[in-house]
């Protein structure tokens, strides 16, 4: 990250980067900028290895590419420093708590102490005075006692506020870099997170996978322009949550392709889930919202496949992949099934 390199240090890499960004034809925006620099600094081996195959391949980094890795090892990655900040944060709040309550038992242990060397002495006395001092003295370590315990709910509930505030906190930084910024849905990330733990841990019944990818979509982008290419994928993407329903993992897996995994849902229930979502696409009148110009028909293809006990993520995914190709092949503006 930017702040902990030394300052020398820093100014060497900044100095680097302008060379190299024009060498790779990128404009010095600061996401092309913020990437190239932690190229230098070498915060992270995966975006390393993804730009140095990219330059010994020749590729060109797309703006696409370069938001992509932005997203993934940037952002994502400030979102993850943040989460571990408030999760240590946490951790010292729960380890402060359990010695507040420690100190609670311990000081019920010198209570019980307190009052059974009492009751001992008050047994071998037996003049009226000295039981009455004894008395007092009882008297006095309860209230001790009270006033001990009331401190310490005091602090105890102001450290529960403080717990649920970082847990909210914590759940909102999740939730964020989760989140894929153009649509709202799930982003990548959170996608192949998803897919790993219904593959290998959950391998629930009834488990699809719907890949789904809009048809064409090179036109609407050539024909209006990228900002109307990104209405059409917010729409589609509000379209898919109307239908499909918030309680399914539902992301954006790529440029305008869509993957969506229900779990316990039988497969007849996809399929007509699947068909509604592709026909209120074909049916909806798109328009320009300056000129109110149609945009014409944009209609969605899709494949679908149902998770196998003995399937890899790849496979599972290749199955709903092979099977949107076959829709895109035979047609578009339709669904396959790959079983
Ligand atoms: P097909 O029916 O075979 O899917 O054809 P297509 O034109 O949809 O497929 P292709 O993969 O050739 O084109 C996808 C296009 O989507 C290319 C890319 O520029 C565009 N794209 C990818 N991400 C975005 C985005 O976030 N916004 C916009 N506006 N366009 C995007
Ligand atoms: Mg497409
Ligand atoms: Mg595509």
């Amino acid at each position: 990250m930017l702040q902990q390199e030394e300052p020398k240090q820093a100014a060497e890499y900044l100095r680097q980067v302008i060379p190299m960004l024009s060498k790779n034809n990128l404009a010095p925006t600061p996401i092309n900028y913020s990437i190239f620099y932690s190229y230098l600094a070498g915060t992270s081996q995966a975006l390393n290895d993804i730009i140095d195959r990219f330059i010994s391949e020749k590729k060109p980094f797309t703006v696409l590419l370069m938001l992509e890795l932005y997203e993934k090892f940037i952002n994502g990655g400030a979102a993850l420093e943040q989460q571990e900040k408030i999760q240590q944060s946490l951790e010292k709040i729960m380890s402060e708590a359990s010695e507040e309550v420690q100190q609670v038992n311990n000081g019920a242990g010198e209570f019980d102490t307190a009052i059974s060397k009492h009751a001992e002495t008050l047994s071998t006395v037996n003049d009226p005075q000295t039981t009455a001092l004894i008395l007092k003295q009882i008297m006095e370590d309860t209230r001790n006692m009270v006033k001990g315990n009331q401190a310490t709910q005091a602090r105890m509930q102001e450290t529960n506020a403080e717990i649920a505030k970082m847990k909210a906190e914590l759940e909102a930084v999740k939730a964020s870099a989760e989140k894929d910024a153009l649509t709202g849905l799930k982003n990548r990330g959170a996608f192949d997170k998803n897919i790993d733990s219904v593959v290998y841990i959950q391998k629930a019944p009834d488990t699809t996978l719907i890949m789904l990818d809009i048809d064409h979509f090179k036109r609407v982008n050539d024909d209006f322009g990228h900002l109307v290419g990104d209405r059409v994928i917010r729409y589609v993407s509000a379209l898919l949550t109307q239908i499909i329903g918030p309680d399914h993992h539902i992301a954006r897996y790529g440029g305008e392709e869509f993957a969506v995994i229900l779990t316990g849902v039988p497969i007849d229930e996809v399929k007509h889930l699947t068909e509604k979502t592709r026909v209120a696409m074909c049916n909806s009148k798109l328009q320009r919202k300056e000129s109110g110009d149609t945009i014409g028909k944009v209609t969605i293809s899709a494949g679908i496949t149902t998770l196998k006990p003995d399937d890899s993520v790849d496979s599972f995914i290749d199955r709903a992949d092979k099977a949107l190709y076959e829709a895109k092949e035979t047609g578009r503006n339709k669904f396959v099934i790959s079983t």
